[in-house]
């Protein structure tokens, strides 16, 4: 099965390279630019996965990730945190926001591969 994957990122170029890397593993992907998008597609499409950069307009990401987590259905989907600044408490911020990984930039394409199928094994196994 294909799971839906939806990527959060506010940079063209960054959003060209994370979803490339990530379709030719077969996952089906979803974009969004900005907070309110983000929001909005989550709702409708209910990813299996959230890759979300913490710095992006209109909503931020980590008010995003607090709203996700009441809306139904998005309760415990799996959203990784990215962000480029991997200052100290960076990471703990994200997971206190109710992020489930973390990943700083920059990445490499295998590192973001590894995280994305890694976690979506991990809920998998736990049944949800
Ligand atoms: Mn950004």
């Amino acid at each position: 099965m294909n799971e839906k994957v939806l990527v959060v990122e506010d940079n063209a170029q960054n959003m060209m390279v994370t979803t490339m890397a990530l379709k030719t593993l077969g996952y089906m992907l979803f974009e969004a630019m900005d907070g309110e998008e983000a929001l909005r597609v989550a709702e409708r499409e209910k990813p299996d996965l959230v890759l979300l950069d913490l710095q992006i307009p209109k909503v931020e990401g980590l008010e995003v990730v607090k709203r996700m987590r009441k809306m139904p259905g998005l309760e415990k989907v799996p959203v990784i945190a990215v962000t480029a600044f991997a200052m100290k408490g960076d990471r703990d911020r994200a997971i206190n926001a109710g992020c489930s990984g973390y990943l700083a930039k920059p990445f490499s394409i295998h590192e973001l591969r590894r995280v994305v199928s890694e976690m979506l094994l991990d809920t998998a196994g736990k049944g949800g």
